[in-house]
């Protein structure tokens, strides 16, 4: 049986199913309301006090960021607008307290789950959670009590809220299985804070498992076996210890240098979209930034951010690593990501079209606005240019003009920034990976998009769905391009890097360090896994093995190879 794998790790146990006991409203006509409105505000306020209570719990138990939904549970309970509608409804229609609770809170329910944003949509689960707890008071209904479990088991539930996972005994929780909640959802962050395997999505599991089943959860696949055999059970229990062993190999990898096992360094970094995700680069022991995506800060929202407001940004990012790298990409607009406020033109071939460097050697006043940022915020960190669908090498001695241009009105208006602030290129179309040794000489860096690289190189459309199965890391042209693109660049004494998917790909990270990559760049949660990879690896003897694999014809054959020789 399969859902949606929400927190990692291997389960196996006997289940409990968590039923939440059922609360039923009835509608009832009151001659005084006053007394209902009493009800309520003692409801409120009992409601307050659980709720600090499980803050208090939770910020031992777990952390500050997990109790903080108590936070927004207290601010929920208090909300003038739900309690001052339930209380309008008790007095316009002479109804019961609790009727009123359910029906308000039914109305704000559905807002939220009409919303867009999957974050702001969870948020009427904690709306749920927070009614259910009013209408319990009210109805002075008890909880199965999750704080004293006395034996180990899994938790199947309908769903939990997040009081619920608070109040459990961590000790004997194995893992949960839930039928709603999504990746997002708190249950599911708790549950990866915490370590628990998790998988949610799983329909009617209520109903298809029963109190004291022993079942087997992989939060990573998102599977649940119901009554396993004697085989499976020792195929998890060995993928259990396997998956353990690992987790705590990985953790022992915070705080230690990125090298192969015959002493060659390279550079773990991380690729982020705004600020925010800096705590997470921390957390991986992210050892700089690789690319920042500064898109993001031009999306969702209605008119261009302005030089403070990406100032701002750049410096939070260039102290926050303090003195490690940070590669600010500039705007990499067009393609798959519109700006609707700049009415770009719709074209026939996006991905070929007006954008990136395009539009903004085109748009110089966008150009510079952001330049002055980034060379503003140089003077705070170790931070690094990049532009991004670089075609020719026109468009490199353009936008160093510009940069030129830049750096005189602010030493004009005598604001610092870094002199010698090195500028580099994405190398993501094809025809730049292969006259890299001619483009290595105008920069000072390449780092080597491989998302890009792949949807050019084989001509996939990398969004569309219907020939994905064309579009492959592994494919032995796009390695060639790769090997060249690095091998030209250090020819001209300059670094490569990568920030494409493929920097953090488990079978070609061994391939790149071979191929003498210097530094990857991946999403944070990668950067442990790879750092254990590169350290487990020996750069030469995946240098030997290259053109073995260069010369294979499929990128099938690529794989099983790696499989085969590399991996293990
Ligand atoms: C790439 O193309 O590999 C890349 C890192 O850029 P993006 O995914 O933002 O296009
Ligand atoms: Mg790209």
């Amino acid at each position: 049986m399969k859902g949606i794998g929400t927190s990692p790790g291997i389960a196996l146990g006997k289940v409990l199913v968590y039923k939440e006991p059922e609360i039923i409203v009835t509608k009832k006509e009151v001659k005084d309301s006053n007394q209902e409105i009493d009800k309520i505000e003692k409801a409120v306020k009992k409601g307050i006090s659980q709720i600090e209570e499980l803050y208090q719990i939770t910020l031992k138990n777990v952390g500050k960021k997990e109790a903080g939904i108590f936070n927004a549970h207290k601010m929920m309970i208090e909300d003038p607008e739900f309690i001052g509608g339930v209380k309008k409804q008790i007095e316009s229609e002479k109804v019961n307290a609790e009727w009123a609770v359910k029906n308000t809170s039914e109305h704000f329910i559905q807002m939220f789950e009409n919303i867009e944003d999957e974050y702001l949509r969870e948020r009427a689960l904690d709306l749920k959670d927070v009614s259910k707890r009013l209408l319990r008071i009210l109805l002075e209904i008890e909880t199965m009590d999750l704080a004293s479990l006395k034996e180990e088991c899994i938790i199947i539930a309908e769903d939990l809220t997040p009081s619920d996972t608070a109040q459990m005994n961590k000790k004997m929780v194995l893992g949960f299985v839930t039928e709603i909640g999504g990746k997002t959802s708190h249950t599911s962050i708790m549950a990866r804070t915490l370590e628990i395997p998790a998988v949610s999505g799983f329909k009617d599991a209520t109903k298809t498992v029963k109190n004291g089943d022993f079942i087997i959860i992989d939060g990573k696949e998102g599977l649940v076996l119901l009554n396993p055999s004697e085989e499976d059970i020792k195929l998890y229990k060995e993928k259990k210890k396997k998956y353990e062993e690992f987790k705590l190999k990985l953790r022992e990898m915070k705080g230690k240098e990125s090298i192969s096992k015959d002493g060659v360094k390279v550079e773990i970094a991380a690729n982020i979209g705004t600020p925010k995700d800096m705590d997470k680069v921390l957390e991986n022991d992210g050892e700089g930034v690789g690319l920042f995506r500064t898109e993001f800060l031009y999306m969702d929202r209605d008119k261009l951010p302005t030089e403070e407001e990406q100032f701002q940004s750049y410096k939070t990012v260039a102290e926050g690593l303090e003195g490690k790298p940070v590669v600010i990409r500039t705007l990499d607009v067009g393609g798959d990501k519109d700006l609707p406020y700049l009415n770009l033109p719709k074209e026939m071939n996006p991905f070929l079209g007006y954008r990136a460097i395009r539009l903004c050697l085109d748009r110089t006043d966008i150009f510079k606005t952001q330049l002055r940022a980034i060379l503003r915020a140089s003077a705070f960190g170790n931070i690094k240019i990049m532009f991004p669908m670089i075609s020719n090498i026109k468009e490199i001695r353009d936008a160093k003009a510009i940069i030129e241009e830049v750096k005189e009105e602010l030493r004009n208006e005598k604001i610092s920034f870094k002199d010698d602030i090195e500028i580099g290129i994405m190398v993501e179309i094809p025809a730049v990976a292969v006259h890299s040794d001619i483009f290595a000489k105008e920069v000072d860096f390449f780092s080597i998009g491989t998302n890009d690289l792949i949807q050019y190189s084989l001509a996939v459309d990398r969004g569309n769905q219907d020939i994905s199965y064309l579009y492959n890391q592994y494919h032995p042209s796009v390695l060639k391009l790769i090997k060249m693109t690095i091998e030209n660049g250090h020819k001209e004494g300059i670094w490569v890097g990568m920030c494409g998917e493929a920097a953090g790909d488990e079978k070609l990270i061994p391939l790149l360090l071979g191929m003498g990559l210097d530094e990857f760049s991946m999403s944070s949660s990668s950067i442990l896994r790879a750092r254990w990879i590169i350290n487990n690896t020996s750069k030469e003897e995946v240098k030997s093995m290259l053109d073995t694999i260069l010369s294979l014809p499929t990128a099938e054959d690529v794989e099983k190879f790696i499989d085969e020789n590399i991996i293990g």
